[in-house]
């Protein structure tokens, strides 16, 4: 999943940081395995590998062999973003591309994401 995505969303975000607990500004690793643990479960996919390393462009990627990485700037993020990303990855490992299914799907599961879908 591209990173110009999601900026629309952190901005809106860091406007209403003030009224926020700081301490939400960075996860543990732990809560963010959790995160996409829950996730899969929900979706009903098992990833082979999660692996967590800085990424330039991308916030994740999902190789063909169902590995999937995603970038350690998300664990700064908030849980919403990385919902949508996590979302995303772990759908690549019904649907492969972005057609009709991904984005319906997509939609199911994270109802407040913006449209665009990369
Ligand atoms: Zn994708």
């Amino acid at each position: 999943m591209k990173k110009k995505l999601l900026i629309e969303a952190r901005a809106q975000k860091s406007s209403a940081r003030t009224l926020e607990q700081p301490l939400e500004d960075l996860v543990p690793l732990s809560v963010f395995r959790a995160e996409v643990a829950a996730w899969a479960k929900r979706i009903g996919v098992t990833p082979k590998e999660i692996r967590l390393r800085p990424l330039k462009r991308k916030w994740a990627s999902c190789s063909s062999r169902g590995c999937l990485t995603f970038d350690t700037a998300l664990l700064k993020q908030p849980a919403r973003v990385r919902a949508q990303v996590i979302v995303h990855e772990l759908l690549h490992l019904k649907v492969p591309n972005h057609g009709k299914l991904f984005k319906a799907l997509y939609k199911a599961y994270v109802p407040e994401a913006p449209n665009e879908i990369e």
